[in-house]
């Protein structure tokens, strides 16, 4: 028996549709969110991509981190 209020592992997580925003006028191509997730990756010409591929598969407390951790604000989820 779950104990009140503990959440029911049986039912498989609910398929969320995440997206990641780059506000590429704020964008200053620092690498901070590189360094957290492997969604986030600079080019050779230091600008950033974003691999949607990888985001569902991302942990989205790791993905928030790295959000968060843009000095600019640059990017944010549409979800
Ligand atoms: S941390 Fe912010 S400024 Fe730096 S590359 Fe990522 S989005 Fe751009």
């Amino acid at each position: 028996m779950r104990p009140v209020g503990a959440p029911d592992m049986s039912d498989p997580a609910p398929e969320v549709a995440v997206k990641v925003v780059v506000d590429r006028s704020k964008c200053i191509s620092l690498a901070v969110c590189e360094t957290v997730v492997a969604v986030f990756e600079l080019d050779e010409d230091a600008e950033l991509i974003v691999h949607d591929e990888l985001v569902a598969g991302t942990d989205p407390d790791q993905l928030r981190v790295a959000i968060q951790s843009c000095p600019v604000k640059a990017l944010s989820l549409d979800d």
